[in-house]
């Protein structure tokens, strides 16, 4: 989900109204788990290749049964405002399910209440309806979570239309049933999508962290924002989603003109990397833009303060787009009046879909976005948790299993 650890851009004002722009409620994950009975699963490894066997046999009926072994996951639960240690039995798929050796847990800030709604990792595990409804997915598949996990139902309306971000029956993993701070999960089949490559060619952190901070922006700029090649794209505010998004609007949308702007200087220098044509700090924006008549079709706001929002405002040309990814303050204020007068867009959006997250592990593997993570152990979970509160954490981080 698109929030970001420290404001960018200074706050202006902090009194706000309404303008229905989304505020930031989350169910806290807490699933009850499926808990394998002894006749079910046995003696299961913690190396991969044995896990897998192991279940595989398990599954397909074979009989053998002595005991199992317990995984670490760190969870929420009711009442509790940290995630905690817990150690819990491996999971075992429901028919519709499979169970993935977890690779790694990206951690995002909308993570404070949840338990990992990003990962990568290797199948272990089929139920027993998969091989014929996800005959893509096989032990052993090395597979992106797909968080939004929405229903994929045929009588649902979001998911039959290509907007399963929306899904109205979903259960975000992470974020209403376990998530990717543990050894291993289980998620329905539908919910996984495999990687275009081995896990030397984009490592599991990589494939993590795309799973909304590519995806989130890539949705964002490709499919609400509709940038066109040939236009002009200010990123305002490139952190992690920030940084990904002028990548994806230089390399994936054949933007024109891709400008970032924020208050550090290490992050402009990090835009241009990755494809800025322009980096500007907030100070330096509105004058470079008047001095050089350029105008805004999209802007891409990834921090969400008034601030910012009154900037985006500002500078977009007439008929133009203010996108408002960053949700740094609960509430903004418009001004109807000045908007009309530019006939100008507000739009927000909510992560990505699961074709969507097929371009984006395509276009990753294809080297257009290198999103930038740091890799920390699982076990570290509640520490990096806290240095993330504390605004301590210099880019997105992927939580490691160890195995
Ligand atoms: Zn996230
Ligand atoms: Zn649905």
């Amino acid at each position: 989900m698109p929030l970001y650890t420290q404001p960018k851009i200074p706050i202006a004002r902090p009194t706000l109204a309404l303008n229905g722009l989304r505020t930031h409620t989350y169910t806290r994950g807490f699933a009850t788990l499926r808990r394998p009975t002894v006749t079910q699963i046995q003696s299961l490894h913690k190396s991969s290749t044995a896990a897998s066997r192991i279940m595989s046999k398990n599954i397909s009926g074979s009989s053998s049964t002595n005991g199992q072994e317990s995984m670490v996951a760190f969870r929420f639960a009711p009442g509790w405002t940290e995630p905690h240690r817990s150690e819990l039995s491996i999971p075992m798929p429901q028919p519709n399910e499979v169970v993935i050796k977890v690779l790694a847990g990206g951690l995002c800030h909308s993570d404070v209440g949840a338990s990992g709604h990003e990962g990568a990792g290797e199948v272990i595990a089929l139920g027993s309806n998969v091989a014929a409804t996800h005959p893509d997915l096989k032990v052993g598949s090395y597979i992106a979570v797909f968080g939004p996990n929405a229903c994929f139902e045929a009588s649902c309306k979001a998911c039959s239309t290509g907007k399963d971000n929306l899904c109205p029956n979903a259960v975000w993993i992470g974020l209403g049933r376990d998530g990717s701070w543990a050894d291993y999960m289980a998620l329905p089949a539908s919910s996984c999508v495999p990687v275009p490559g081995t896990t030397q060619e984009i490592s599991p952190a990589v494939v993590a962290v795309a799973t909304d901070a590519v995806l989130t922006p890539y949705h964002a700029l490709k499919t609400c924002s509709k940038v066109q090649p040939g236009q002009t794209v200010l990123c305002l505010g490139v952190g992690g989603l920030g940084l990904n998004a002028v990548a994806i609007a230089k390399n994936c949308l054949n933007a024109g003109t891709v400008i970032a702007c924020d208050m550090r200087h290490s992050s402009l220098n990090q835009a241009l990397e990755v494809g800025a044509d322009l980096a500007l700090t907030p100070e330096a924006l509105e004058g470079y833009l008047k001095e050089h008549s350029i105008s805004i079709d999209v802007v891409a706001d990834f921090c969400g303060t008034q601030h910012t929002f009154d900037l985006s405002s500002r500078v977009v040309a007439p008929g133009g787009i203010v996108h408002i990814v960053g949700l740094m303050q609960p509430k903004l204020e418009i001004t109807p009046l000045e908007m009309m007068a530019k006939d100008m867009t507000v739009k927000v959006s909510f992560w990505g879909t699961k074709q969507e997250l097929v371009e984006v592990l395509q276009a990753v593997k294809d080297g257009k976005v290198k999103p930038h993570v740091e890799e920390r152990p699982l076990v570290d979970c509640e520490k990096v948790i806290e240095e993330m509160k504390a605004g301590h954490l210099r880019s997105r981080v992927a939580l490691i299993p160890s195995h």
